[in-house]
């Protein structure tokens, strides 16, 4: 029986109106205006408390506004905030060495957002195919997959496979194949077709497109045949990164996880991107990580970003890593996971509203038993909220949930009983 949706206060429909009437609509919110975050919770205008199981898209692993991170923020920004790469700063190079021993890499170069370090692999990867494998000019391709997100860039957009993120932005960028996601022979036939392939540009786990984990060992396998035919293998970790799937990276590789990753490896991509919690969501930073072989083929003048590596940047992003390790939130979220998993399938086997569960750590998904164009997802998700917990819709029909990864087991079991509760409203 569905009861009525909880009424929004007036201090939140006048904040939400001028959002409406000066901003441009290029998104569509929950209705919930937040003014505080701390650990896994948000509260509104109003002074009420919700768990935030969205955590900005996973930007923001370390919990709202955590301590540590923020000092880092204040005591740097007090300083010095900003000189741009034509000086030295000294924060930058403490960041880059700590940055890349923590992942295990010879070099990084730094920008803001996800979309920008994309296209900085995509140039980086384009530049090593011409001077390095020696593709003729112009001729480079590199294979993504379909239903991929990578970020909102002329060239990204170019090869998505989601009209509303593509239609009426072109003419597109060329150079793009693209295959059908976790699917090995699409890969193999690409690559043994032409002598012009120079990367493979891959999510670990499909965020956007609602969690879709691939097959196990398809990264292994992936990665086998990009370096079998002299391709680069570039993995997006923007969303899947910084511990959110139970490992440092989703395809941990050879970096300082605190489990030394003799936990099955998956696989050391041959061009790491990175964003999102790389700041713990409190600065916009984003980096590119490659061994000396690919990243020196950059010379000064050729690629680069005001902002990029600046020294609140370097501050925020050395503090937010330690916490990663100090709160060893990769083995939390694998923990937490695997409850949360558990949780939602008892859940599903008394509701037949959801179709399915699935995810790693912390990054999950339900899927509605109803169709992608279906506004059920969407009353759920305001329910949810009515109940005390901010999960948002993706692609019709799924609903992320992707709380913060200090989140603890008690806190989950709470969030369970509020997600069977709302659940149970709509059947
Ligand atoms: C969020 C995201 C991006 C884009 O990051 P922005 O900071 O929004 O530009 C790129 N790739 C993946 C996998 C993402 O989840």
């Amino acid at each position: 029986m569905i009861q009525m949706e909880q009424k929004l206060s007036t201090k939140s429909e006048v904040l939400i109106e001028k959002e409406n009437r000066y901003g441009a609509h290029n998104y569509h919110p929950l209705p919930v205006v937040l003014e505080k975050g701390e650990g896994v919770f948000v509260w509104d205008v109003d002074g009420k408390k919700y768990y935030d199981f969205l955590s900005s898209y996973s930007a923001v692993n370390q919990g709202h506004c955590h301590p540590k991170i923020i000092g880092a923020m204040i005591h740097q920004a007090q300083k010095l905030t900003l000189t741009s790469r034509a000086f030295y700063n000294d924060q930058l190079g403490v960041f880059e060495e700590y940055v890349t021993k923590y992942f295990g890499f010879d070099k990084v170069l730094p920008m803001n957002t996800g979309a920008e370090a994309v296209e900085t692999a995509l140039k980086l990867c384009r530049k090593w195919a011409y001077e390095v494998k020696g593709i003729a000019e112009n001729q480079a391709q590199i294979i993504v997959c379909e239903n991929n997100f990578h970020g909102r860039t002329t060239t990204i957009i170019s090869f998505s496979n989601d009209e509303g993120a593509r239609k009426s932005f072109g003419p597109y960028t060329e150079g793009f194949i693209k295959i059908p996601y976790d699917n090995i022979d699409a890969l193999e036939n690409v690559l043994k077709a032409s002598k012009n392939i120079a990367g493979f540009l891959v999510e670990p786990i499909q965020g956007e497109a609602g969690v879709y984990v691939p097959t196990e060992g398809y990264l292994a396998k992936a990665k086998a045949l990009c370096e079998a035919h002299n391709v680069l293998f570039i993995a997006d970790e923007v969303q899947t990164g910084i511990a959110r799937t139970g490992r440092l990276l989703a395809t941990c590789g050879n970096c300082s996880c605190e489990k030394g990753c003799e936990n099955k490896p998956e696989v050391k991509p041959d061009i790491l991107i990175l964003g999102k919690a790389i700041s713990g969501g409190v600065y916009p930073v984003s980096a590119v990580l490659a061994n000396d072989a690919i990243m020196n083929v950059i010379k000064p003048g050729q690629h680069g970003s005001t902002f990029g590596g600046n020294p609140v940047a370097a501050a925020v992003a050395i503090a937010a890593l330690e916490v990663i390790q100090d709160e060893k939130l990769a083995e939390n979220a694998e923990r937490l996971g695997i409850i949360l998993r558990k949780g939602l399938n008892e859940i599903a086997q008394r509701n037949p509203l959801i179709e399915l569960v699935r995810g790693k750590g912390l990054l999950n998904a339900i899927v509605i038993n109803c169709g992608e164009e279906s506004d059920l997802a969407w009353e759920i998700c305001l329910r949810f909220r009515d109940y005390g917990l901010l999960a948002k819709p993706t692609h019709g029909n799924k609903i992320r949930f992707a709380p913060p990864l200090v989140i603890t087991e008690e806190q989950i079991k709470d969030c369970l009983t509020i997600i069977e509760r709302a659940l149970n409203d709509f059947i």
